[in-house]
């Protein structure tokens, strides 16, 4: 139906943190995920740029941070990327509750959704309509919104979790999805269509989202599959606990381009193609004007550490490295949680 290669789904998803260390100590001890890179934002070298993901960096895992700290409280509203949803295993929320108990973590009633009221699109015939899934509703130290997403993992999974806080049974695998808040949801479900995602389910909206409809599309998966849009009027703005922008996967050059095209042909206008050093990036503001952005798969995060080593020191790149003193004196030293030495003890 669509000539645009289709995207396996969304590669990392970027936001806007206040402290440094109060980020990572959440998101690597807390929350179990990985600090596979330590850098700087490349467009404000003054500034952190962290990334959490599985143990490998796979894409479809990577959650990353601007730590502004200059910045204030955002507010999620229209516009934005309203939640960042996680996969964990099946049967697994009775573990994360009682971890959010321990570490204070402040999370919300479980919530079902796409259960027996949900309606399927009718025009769906691909054997990929939602099932039934339960959220956990929660917010990180700055409160950005997450969601953890009970999901059958497969044997083959493509993510290979990192276990040293988290066990594996119970560890985070990649994204499940991202819910767009929109003021005029066509225009952004036409442009995910053209993006080669295939519209899935809707259902009333429930929790605490906007009371309309939530409509879902998918991408081929299985990871970063999902995309939410529900509309709102919801007054937005940028800061503390917001998201910044989502990247979507175009494994190879010529998806990129494929997908640059695509997106043109809409009216849209695409950036050239920018080296982000682990992966090549293109941006555009969709509709609604939320940031999007297409990331290819490699050079990866091992391509200038070794998988063991990841996250272990700030890495500049580029021109940057002549830089490095000057630039390590302008950031907030950091220390990373290890087992043997949680945030907590530190
Ligand atoms: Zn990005």
């Amino acid at each position: 139906m669509t000539e645009t290669p289709p995207t396996p789904g969304i590669h990392h998803v970027t936001c806007i943190a206040g402290d440094p260390q109060q980020n990572i100590d959440f998101w690597v001890e807390t929350l179990g995920l990985r600090l596979v890179k330590r850098s700087i934002n490349q467009d404000d070298p003054g500034t952190y740029h962290f990334f959490y993901a599985d143990s490998e960096g796979n894409p479809g895992t990577g959650m990353t941070f601007f730590p502004w700290e200059s910045m204030s409280a955002g507010k999620v509203g229209s516009g934005q990327v309203s939640r960042t949803a996680f996969r964990v295993p099946e049967g697994s929320l009775d573990f994360w509750e009682n971890r959010f108990d321990e570490y204070g973590v402040d999370y919300d009633d479980r919530v079902e959704r796409f259960g027996s009221e949900a309606r399927s699109a009718s025009d769906s015939a691909s054997g990929d309509e939602p099932r039934a899934e339960t959220v956990l509703p929660f917010r990180d130290p700055d409160g950005l919104p997450v969601e953890l997403v009970e999901t059958d993992i497969p044997e083959d999974d493509p993510t290979d979790p990192w276990a040293e806080f988290v066990p594996e049974e119970y560890a985070i695998r990649g994204f499940h999805s991202v819910t767009l808040w929109v003021a005029d949801p066509l225009p952004t479900q036409e442009l995910l269509e053209t993006m080669g995602l295939e519209k899935v389910g809707t259902e009333q909206a429930q929790g605490d989202t906007p009371g309309d409809e939530r409509t879902r599309f998918a991408a081929e998966g299985p990871v970063g599959k999902y995309v939410d849009v529900l509309p709102t009027i919801e007054g937005s703005r940028q800061g503390h606990g917001t998201v910044h922008h989502v990247a979507f996967q175009t494994p190879t050059d010529e998806d990129q381009e494929a997908m640059r095209t695509a997106v043109r042909k809409e009216g849209l206008n695409p950036s050239a193609q920018i080296d982000r050093h682990w992966f090549r990036s293109v941006y555009f503001r969709e509709h609604a004007g939320i940031l999007f952005e297409l990331a290819t798969s490699g050079p990866g995060y091992d391509s200038d550490e070794s998988l063991e080593d990841l996250g272990g020191r700030l890495v500049l790149p580029g021109e940057f490295e002549d830089r490095r003193d000057e630039i390590e004196a302008n950031l907030t030293p950091v220390e990373i949680p290890t087992a043997e030495s949680p945030a907590a003890e530190q």
